[in-house]
Formats: C-alpha cells, sequence, structure tokens
C-alpha cells in the first residue's frame, strides 16, 4: 500500500496537474517500517495542491489497475532512430545493439569476409553502397525495456518515406567519427531531428582510430550544430590504447572484456585519469545547470549533487531537447556500446514523455493532442511498407489504443474495414509473433493491404495522423524496361513504389504510351529507378527529366458554342453558355463548375455530361499540352434539341466551348518553384548566391550560424537539375541542400515563348 502512495506521490511530483491519486487521511507504515503520519502525508500533498479522498475505508489510486500496468510498462518503451555520417559507423553500432541484446548470436562485420553482412542492411543497395535508402524497424530488449530500433536513413534527399520514419521515433543517436567529427550528413540529419522535436543522444565512435579527438567533435556538435552538448563519459586511453570510458556521473571506470566486449567491469577511475575526469564532470555540469533549475541552484550555492540528481536532471533536460548528453567508444573494438544502451534507457524518452498530435478529420483536419493510453480508442500509423520474404509487411505505430491480432480496424484513408491477420515484431528480417501490441509501440501486420501513410483505428473515431493531402508531383520522368521479359516486374515494382509513396505517380502519356513516373524530384525518382534496378532486377531506360508545368488562365472570357451535326440518322445538338474565369490567387482547388442557368435551358440531365466534357478538356491545355489548373467554370445558358440532344453531344459542346475560349483568355504557363535551403561554409556564400542568381533564383534569407551560413531561396525546379553536383563541386564536397515545393508561379514572358515554340 505504502509502494502504490508512494509511487502516486512520486507520479503527482513528476506530473502535478494530473490529480491521480486520492485519500481522506490515514496514517501509514512505510515498507521500511517508518511511522508516517496522516498529517505528514497531507502536508506534502497540500504542498503540490492536490486533493485527497477515501473511497471504502482503502488507500486508492484513481486510477484503474490497468491503466498504471500500461503506465509502467509503457516507460520501459523506447522509440528510437540512428543516424549518422556514411561510414561513422552506423551498421557496426546496430549490429553490436543487436549482439548485446540478444537479438544474434555472432557478429557479422559490415561487408564482412563471411559474406554475411551486418544484420540491419537487408537490402542488397545498402550493402553495396553503405547508405540506408529504407526504412526498417528491428525490436530488441535491454535489461527489462523493449527499444524498437527505426532505421533512418541519412542521405541528402529525403522522401516521404524518411519523413515518417522520423515521425515516429521519440528519440535518436547520432553517431560521428572521432576523426571526421560532424560531417555533411550529420547537419542534415541533425537538422532533420530538430525538425521533428526528437531528443538525441550523441555516440563518437571510432575512439580506436588514428586521430581519433572526442573532445574537438564535442566542440563542433556546439559550433557547428549549436546543441547544447557535454560529454557524460571520458575515453580511458585513445587510438590503439582505448581501453573504455570513465562514466562521469557514477564515477566510475568502465571496461569491456571477453572476446566481443561481452563482459562489462566497473572498477575505480585509475589515478591518472582522476583530475581530468573531475574537470568534464565539472563542465558537464555547468552545461546542464545552463538550461536545468535544479541543478543551476546547486550549483550556484556550490553543493554536492548527486548522482541520481544528475541523471534525472540529464533525461529532463535531453527530454525537452535543451541538451545532448554525448557517449563515445568505438563500436568495432566493441567498446562502449552497453552504456550507450543504457543512456538509451536512462535518457531518451518513453512514449508518454512525447506529445503527438492528429488531424481530426470530422473537424476540418484541426490539430488534436493525442495521449499515448492505451484504454482510448485505436489511432496507428502505417509507416512503412516492406515486401520481404514473406509477404507484405506494413509496420505501424501505435499512437493510441491497443491493436490485437483478430480485431477489426478501420483505414481511414480507404474506409475499408480489415481483420488484423497477423501481428509480428521485426528482427531485421525474421519474424515473431505477437498477440496484441499497446499504445506507445511499433509492431508490423502482416498480410494487410494499405498504403504507406494509411491511418488505422478502431472505427470510433476518424484521427488522422497525417494530412490527407499530398502535393502533387513537381517533375516526371519517362521510363521503360531495357528488356521485354521484365515488364511483368517493371509492373510490380511500380506497384509497389506507389503503394509506398503517395507522392510518387505512373501514368501513361497518351500520345506516346511510355510510362511516365513523377515525383518529388530529380533525386527522388532517381532512387527508384536504381530501386527498380536491384530490388526488381529491371534495367530501365530512363527519358530526359521534365519538369510539370501547369497551364493556367488569366482573364474571364464568354463562350457560347454550338455543336450541331446532321448527317442523316439521329444529329447531335447541344449548346453551351457561359464564362471561364481564374479561381482566386491561393485557392487550394484547381477547377469549379458551377451551373448557374435557371429554367431548363439544358435538360437537368445532360449537366453531369457538360461537366465531364469540361473537366476532361482542362486536363490537356493548348500552349504545351499541360493541365489547366486553377480555372472556374460557370455555364448560364444553353439549348438542347427535343430528338438530336445527347449527352455526347453536350460533353463535346462543353469541349469545344472551352478549346474556342481559351486562347482568349490570356493563358499562361506556370513552373514548379522550390524553396531551397543551402548550407555551405561561409567562404563559399559569395559562390552560392551568385550561382542561386543565374539559375533565376530569388535569395529570400542568408544566415551566418558558426562558421557556415544557411541561404534559403526560392529557385524554379526547371533550373535545379543536376544542383547537388554543382554544388558539390564548387565547395569541395562541403556544401549541401534539401528542397521543398513551394508553388507553381508564371513563366517569364521570355520562357513562356521559348516553351511554346519547343513544344510545336
Ligand atoms: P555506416 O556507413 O555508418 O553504416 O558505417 P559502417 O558501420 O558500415 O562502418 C564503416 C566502416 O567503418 C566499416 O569498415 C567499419 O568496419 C568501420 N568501423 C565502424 N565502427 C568502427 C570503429 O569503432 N572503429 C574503427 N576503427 N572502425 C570502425
Amino acid at each position: 500500500m505504502a509502494q502504490l502512495i508512494r509511487r502516486g506521490i512520486h507520479q503527482l511530483l513528476q506530473s502535478p496537474s494530473q490529480t491521480g491519486l486520492r485519500h481522506q487521511g490515514v496514517d501509514l507504515i512505510s515498507a521500511t517500517g517508518e511511522y508516517i503520519s496522516g498529517s505528514a502525508i497531507l502536508d506534502v500533498l497540500e504542498r503540490i495542491q492536490f486533493q485527497l479522498y477515501h473511497p471504502n475505508n482503502r488507500w486508492s489510486s484513481s486510477l484503474p489497475a490497468q491503466e498504471e500496468a500500461d503506465d509502467s510498462a509503457l516507460s520501459k518503451v523506447r522509440n528510437i532512430g540512428i543516424s549518422a555520417h556514411i561510414d561513422s559507423g552506423k551498421t557496426t553500432l546496430t549490429e553490436r545493439i543487436l549482439f548485446y541484446t540478444g537479438k544474434i548470436h555472432a557478429i557479422h562485420e559490415v561487408r564482412g569476409k563471411d559474406g554475411v553482412g551486418a544484420k540491419m542492411d537487408s537490402m542488397d543497395l545498402e550493402r553495396e553502397k553503405g547508405i540506408t535508402i529504407q526504412s526498417a524497424a528491428t525490436y530488441c530488449k535491454w535489461n527489462d525495456t523493449q527499444i524498437n530500433i527505426i532505421d533512418t536513413p541519412g542521405h541528402v534527399d529525403f522522401t516521404i518515406e524518411v519523413e515518417r520514419a522520423l515521425r515516429v521515433l521519440d528519440g535518436a543517436i547520432l553517431v560521428l567519427c572521432s576523426v571526421g567529427g560532424v560531417q555533411s550528413q550529420s547537419i542534415t540529419v541533425d537538422r532533420q531531428m530538430r525538425r521533428y522535436d526528437v531528443p538525441r543522444l550523441a555516440f563518437i565512435n571510432k575512439l580506436d582510430r588514428a586521430g581519433a579527438e572526442p573532445f574537438r567533435v564535442i566542440n563542433q556538435l556546439r559550433e557547428k550544430l549549436r546543441l547544447n552538448a557535454a560529454a557524460v563519459q571520458y575515453p580511458i586511453g585513445l587510438e590503439d590504447a582505448h581501453a573504455g570510458v570513465v562514466d562521469l556521473v557514477s564515477m566510475k571506470a568502465v571496461s569491456f572484456t571477453g572476446s566481443s566486449g561481452e563482459n562489462v567491469e566497473i572498477k575505480n577511475i585509475p589515478s591518472h585519469l582522476m583530475a581530468k575526469c573531475d574537470e568534464a564532470r565539472n563542465s558537464l555540469i555547468e552545461q546542464i545547470a545552463d538550461v536545468d533549475d535544479e541543478i543551476g541552484e546547486l550549483y550556484l550555492m556550490e553543493e554536492d549533487i548527486s548522482e541520481s540528481m544528475l541523471r534525472e536532471a540529464i533525461r529532463r533536460s535531453t527530454i525537452s531537447l535543451d541538451f545532448v548528453p554525448v557517449f563515445m567508444g568505438s563500436a568495432f573494438k566493441n567498446k562502449g556500446v552497453q552504456l550507450l544502451l543504457d543512456g538509451v534507457t536512462n535518457y531518451l524518452p518513453c512514449p508518454t514523455d512525447v506529445k503527438n498530435e492528429a488531424i481530426d478529420l470530422n473537424n476540418n483536419e484541426e490539430k488534436i493532442l493525442l495521449p499515448c493510453d492505451a484504454n482510448k480508442p485505436l489511432v496507428a500509423l502505417a509507416f512503412k511498407l516492406e515486401e520481404g520474404k514473406f509477404g507484405q509487411l506494413t509496420y505501424v505505430r501505435i499512437y493510441s489504443g491497443s491493436l490485437r491480432k483478430g480485431e477489426m480496424i478501420t483505414n481511414l484513408s480507404s474506409g475499408k474495414k480489415i481483420k488484423v491477420p497477423r501481428l509480428v515484431r521485426m528482427h531485421s528480417d525474421e519474424l515473431e509473433d505477437v498477440q496484441e501490441a499497446l499504445a506507445g509501440d511499433i509492431v508490423a501486420m502482416f498480410g494487410v493491404d494499405c498504403s504507406s501513410g494509411d491511418t488505422f483505428t478502431d472505427g470510433t473515431v476518424r484521427y488522422a495522423m497525417t494530412s490527407m493531402n499530398v502535393p502533387d508531383p513537381v517533375m516526371s520522368l519517362a521510363v521503360a524496361p531495357q528488356a521485354r521479359d521484365q515488364s511483368a516486374n517493371f509492373s510490380k515494382a511500380l506497384n509497389r513504389f506507389q503503394k509506398e509513396d503517395p507522392t510518387f505517380q505512373v501514368s501513361q502519356d497518351k500520345e506516346s504510351g511510355e510510362t511516365i513516373i513523377s515525383g518529388m524530384g530529380e533525386l527522388h525518382l532517381e532512387i527508384y529507378v536504381e530501386r527498380m534496378k536491384r530490388e526488381y532486377k529491371v534495367e530501365c531506360d530512363v527519358g530526359r527529366p521534365r519538369v510539370n508545368y501547369r497551364e493556367a488562365i488569366t482573364k474571364r472570357t464568354d463562350f457560347d458554342y454550338l455543336h450541331k451535326k446532321q448527317s442523316g440518322g439521329q444529329g447531335q445538338y447541344g449548346r453551351v453558355v457561359g464564362y471561364i474565369e481564374p479561381l482566386p490567387s491561393g485557392s487550394s482547388e484547381k477547377f469549379v463548375f458551377e451551373n448557374a442557368i435557371v429554367g431548363n435551358a439544358i435538360p437537368p440531365n445532360f449537366i453531369p455530361a457538360v461537366q465531364k466534357g469540361f473537366e476532361e478538356v482542362v486536363n490537356a491545355g493548348s500552349l504545351i499540352g499541360h493541365p489547366v489548373e486553377g480555372v472556374k467554370i460557370v455555364l448560364t445558358d444553353g439549348a438542347a434539341h427535343a430528338v438530336d440532344s445527347s449527352e455526347m453531344a453536350f460533353k463535346l459542346a462543353a469541349m469545344y466551348a472551352f478549346r474556342t475560349a481559351y486562347p482568349n483568355a490570356n493563358p499562361t504557363i506556370l513552373e514548379p518553384v522550390m524553396t531551397v535551403e543551402i548550407i555551405v561554409p561561409s567562404e563559399f556564400q559569395g559562390t552560392v548566391i551568385g550561382d542561386i542568381n543565374r539559375r533565376k533564383g530569388v535569395v529570400v534569407s542568408s544566415d551566418q550560424e558558426g562558421d557556415d551560413v544557411t541561404v534559403i531561396c526560392h529557385v524554379p525546379l526547371n533550373e535545379m537539375f543536376g544542383y547537388s553536383s554543382s554544388l558539390r563541386s564548387f565547395t569541395q564536397g562541403k556544401g549541401e541542400f534539401s528542397m521543398d515545393y513551394l508553388n507553381h508561379s508564371p513563366l517569364p514572358a521570355d520562357a513562356l515563348k521559348n516553351l511554346i515554340s519547343q513544344s510545336k
């Protein structure tokens, strides 16, 4: 009982606003035999403004027992990602984590001689390039904590898949090389994590390498990434002499012995390191004192700071994104990984520490806070599909409620109800069946047909985890399999990619019959062409990438068109009268049709055919054959013939009416414009801005941060072909950029003329 009360009080102290415990004044004997008077308890509770009451003469917590159990279970869950610059040792580290957590029984080196390769690299492409393009989720257990490792790609272009992987993380490990330090991709992944408010630990790997300088890397974390970072460990020897680390929180030396570093030996700090470690611990406390009031106060009063106080403060400030604890070691030499795992459980948030928002489809996509509670209705996000040797796996993060095998769930996007056939946890590419998974967890469903990004619920709520508005693709590419016998695999691959990624679309060119793939940029499409080759063994011929222009009208124009044909038998007769006009700028709609006819000049049963005719004709404008968007068509009058009018006649009338009116409506072409964010060392600022101007870009801002400058600009997509290689070449590989769709803007007059003459 006392324990229950203590836990309740403890919970309250952590979140005093939450009324969890109630009592009506009873004295207590604590578990350790101490007498605690009711008034003493009241005293404490009053101080934290807590109300007591006592139902049925029993001490009780107002939370049902089930909920308490869930709560404590959730505190033992971590959903983390591991991110790094290529070659920092992310794969090696992941492999070691799986080994120490007992998920694999032997260590295989990355691209090892045994040809097995590290477990996480389940795709050939990744194995070959050493980069990770897809995310997989792997489950392991460290002590009593479940850790789901979501594999996040670290390369420059980020597709919607990467964004989703980042969304489902609660925390992350940023792996850095002790020699290479903060490199271009470290900056990219750090920025992505910042964007998604992901608390992170840093792990400085490769302390065994010649030239290892962990404290230089920590300075870079502070200066280049502006992180409030400090070491929570001190190295015992570097390079060849690297033997372990000192834990600066407990002030103990830790070494790792045994053939795979599996024995963790804790000893006193060697005397020659004592002064250095004291200094490093002080520096850690100083850094925490800056952001944590409790430690700040003790630090000012020059009071002792206990191990547990320091640990709790590190946890608090890591979760609040005010601090980044830095771990170190050598994954390859099996040093330090177990302490990093302790760090994950001690310092990274559990699912209830993190706020998640959903959008309420019943309420205009308003954002709502989704408490991580297994007793609430189910809301789960399918963040990743994987076609494995067992069939289709759908990885889901459960944000609220629970998911049970055999239960009916609803897919919000399609409205379909499905029965959960099988639930599994994934260990890289091996399956483990589970019966149920609760809010906060990440599992995979087996054999469910859905798209990545779909939200599943129990059918009682319409909370979606991602917006239903998918941006239109901005670039297209004609692709065709080189060999005829590959066409089955080619279609299979395209189907799969479309399911995974709603920003990737496939269509057929009406005139040439070519297959056109469309997506969010050059690299985005290249990745799929590459995946087609690696995963589906289909070599493709690829056309020149083209940006997706749109056509638009700029002024209101009337139409009055009579379609009439008399050629024996039944004739055709349909007249449509009205006007076309541009929709107001910023309108989210592409096409609006309004029937403003008063009376029955056109019989109502023909109106849908008129609308259909307009809808079809706007799909290909007559300037360069691209869709006409942002147009409103208003039908004000018309005429019909008792015998000769038909749906076909009215549809054709509408199409001809539009074609005749279009040239008078001052049509123009809109091109996709991108927001481009470029980060380069400041010495390249001038070159980068000069180049952006040449590419007809407009610089929006240019901010100095440490040694780097971040330039944000708006550039027509058409001018961004090959930008990654040219940026690389003129910044000696030190620059990086990211690109997001901004809008479609009118082409300048000369470009307009050129484009129209080219397409004739
Ligand atoms: P990733 O690209 O970040 O996944 O890096 P990998 O895990 O593939 O490692 C890249 C290379 O660095 C491989 O040759 C590894 O053997 C090596 N490596 C990884 N960790 C360490 C380490 O702690 N020390 C040393 N010396 N090499 C390492």
